[in-house]
């Protein structure tokens, strides 16, 4: 494996994205899995429908949404993004020829999903810069440790990105820990467990206290565990993306980006991606729906 990544160093992934520059394709809501904590609305879940930054799109109009995003390059997810794996390499050979091999891809995966043709089409068939593992358990990671033969040959980058999940999270260190000696994974990611209409119920009933919109006290555990594992794998990239991060820094320099794309000269673009529209005496703030202004607020 070749390393990338030198001490600390964030994943190229993550750097992107936290800068607004990457677009999210949700490129099915298929998924063979059923973990109880899964946040994908209603609306998408088991549904094989593609989203670019929230909006209906499909492999053409993927592009022209990455274009209007200007975006830098793309993550890739869903549901489960090996369930369609053809569509998968098709749009990643797809991007990189119309943007460049300088064009960065990241994919997040569930190994429990995999069988031999998915991963080997994921792992040495698809042109993607990094593989972001969604390994929870110890059953997950021996599912992946099948694949071996097919890691050895892969020339992405591999991480570990999984949601904290109290209860779940005392496994991450030997998940970890397996990885990195295998010399498997270059980065740790891990994210604040989100709080959604879809999961909701199901987290109460595993017995996590929802409040205001977070589980009480994952954060915390997130904290922990990140401080841990940064204790005891020094020359590791270990990353905390907490949901603030993801609604108030990704998602709203995002808008910003496609609110400055499709302004006029009647615009003023604002800091949270809203933009103020001047029609003789009276302004109008609107709002980005799709890809289209809608009035938000009038003054
Ligand atoms: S693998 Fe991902 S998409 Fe599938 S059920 Fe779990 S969280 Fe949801």
């Amino acid at each position: 494996m070749v390393h990338n990544l030198h001490n600390r160093e964030i994943a190229r992934g993550c750097e992107l994205c936290l800068r607004g520059l990457k677009s999210i394709i949700f490129i099915t809501g298929l998924c063979n899995i059923n973990c109880f904590y899964c946040p994908i609305s209603r609306e998408r879940k088991g549904k094989d429908i593609i989203y670019v930054n929230d909006v209906c799109a499909n492999l053409i109009t993927i592009l022209e949404e990455v274009e209007s995003s200007m975006s830098m390059g793309v993550a890739v997810t869903g549901g489960e993004p090996t369930m369609v794996i053809d569509r998968v390499v098709e749009l990643c050979r797809l991007l990189k020829r119309e943007y460049g091999n300088d064009f960065h891809i990241h994919i997040y995966t569930n190994p429990a999903s995999w069988n031999r043709y998915r991963a080997f089409k994921l792992l040495n068939d698809a042109p993607i810069d990094e593989i972001r593992l969604h390994i929870v358990s110890r059953d997950v990671l021996r599912r992946f440790l099948r694949y071996l033969d097919f890691v050895k040959n892969c020339s992405s980058i591999l991480g570990l990105e999984v949601p904290v999940v109290p209860g779940l999270h005392e496994d991450i260190h030997s998940i970890v820990e397996e990885l990195y000696h295998r010399d498997i994974i270059e980065f740790v990611n891990l994210n604040e467990l989100d709080v959604s209409e879809s999961n909701y119920e199901n987290l109460i009933r595993a017995g996590l206290p929802v409040d205001r919109g977070r589980v009480r006290g994952s954060y915390e555990i997130c904290v922990k565990v990140f401080y841990e594992l940064c204790d005891l794998f020094p020359d590791l990239s270990i990353h905390l993306c907490s949901s603030v991060t993801k609604d108030s820094i990704q998602i709203r320099l995002r808008m910003f980006i496609r609110s400055l794309y499709y302004s006029t000269t009647y615009h003023r673009v604002q800091d949270d991606g809203t933009v103020l529209r001047y029609i003789n005496e009276n302004v109008v703030r609107e709002v980005l729906i799709g890809r289209s202004f809608k009035v938000f607020e009038q003054y």
